[in-house]
């Protein structure tokens, strides 16, 4: 899943690199591999591929991360499985403005 992209430059995901003590911990728990660790903190490599889970924030120790997980595809693609109707991001329109993802 690591190299999957979703629409570009709607990811709520920020990084405060002033607060990151380079823990690691995002590194850790991100599926997609949106960040990198430089010499002594994490940058964002991959800002379009994050699908907004929220697992990076969660567990931040520094409280370095904010993301409005919840929002986006993510919480789309389990909606749609639990049923619950809502808009999906990233499947083909099959028509009427729907898309077919979930
Ligand atoms: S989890 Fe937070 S403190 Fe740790 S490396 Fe990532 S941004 Fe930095
Ligand atoms: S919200 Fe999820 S996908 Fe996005 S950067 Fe954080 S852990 Fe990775």
């Amino acid at each position: 899943m690591k190299n999957l992209v979703y629409l570009k430059n709607v990811v709520t995901l920020q990084l405060d690199e002033n607060k990151c003590t380079g823990c690691r911990m995002c590194l850790d728990v991100c599926p997609h591999e949106v960040f990198k660790m430089n010499s002594k903190h994490v940058t964002i490599q991959n800002r379009d591929a994050c699908m907004e889970c929220g697992a990076c924030s969660r567990n931040c120790p520094a409280s370095a991360i904010s993301v409005q997980a919840g929002v986006g595809c993510a919480a789309a693609v389990i909606n749609s499985m639990l049923g619950k109707d809502g808009e999906c991001c990233c499947g083909p329109d099959t028509g009427g403005g729907k898309s077919d993802c979930c």
